[in-house]
């Protein structure tokens, strides 16, 4: 299995319910090395450019707003396998069909505001921290 990197976010539900430390918690005892972390608030721009692959979705505005709505914690996890066993810890995107012992069975509140976004393959945890990241703020190991 090769060291891998994913992009994950603590998002507006979690940040505004004081959840970030508790989920945090969560990522390193799972083996999760945080290797880059910053707190922003997503302008329109960014928040629609992150989601573009859902533009024409009847949910894509609602998420939009939802993502603008408080601060976002935006991480880079490093693990042997990240991209794939982040998936699995964080469950489906939907709380009600995740498998207990996953964060967002645990924390979210609806299919919309899940708590944590995780990259979905190679491709995408590559675009999606160079959308937060530059290489210099991602410390080495
Ligand atoms: N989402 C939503 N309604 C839906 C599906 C998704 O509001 O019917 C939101 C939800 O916050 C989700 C995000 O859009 O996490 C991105 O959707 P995706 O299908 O990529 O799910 P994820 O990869 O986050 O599990």
């Amino acid at each position: 299995m090769a060291l891998e990197r994913t992009l994950s976010i603590i998002k507006p539900d979690a940040a505004e319910r004081n959840l970030v430390g508790r989920i945090l918690s969560r990522f390193e005892e799972n083996g999760f090395r945080i290797v880059a972390m910053k707190m922003l608030r997503l302008n329109q721009a960014q928040a629609e450019g992150f989601y573009a692959e859902h533009q024409g979705k009847e949910f894509f505005a609602p998420l939009v707003e939802y993502m603008m709505s408080a601060p976002i914690v935006v991480l880079v996890l490093e693990k042997e396998n990240a991209i794939k066993d982040y998936r699995t810890l964080i469950g489906t995107t939907n709380p009600e069909t995740a498998a207990e012992g996953t964060i967002r069975k645990e924390f979210a509140e609806s299919q919309r505001r899940n708590s944590v976004h995780g990259s979905d393959s190679a491709e995408s945890a590559a675009r999606e921290i160079a959308y937060f990241f530059v290489e210099s703020e991602i410390s080495p190991r």
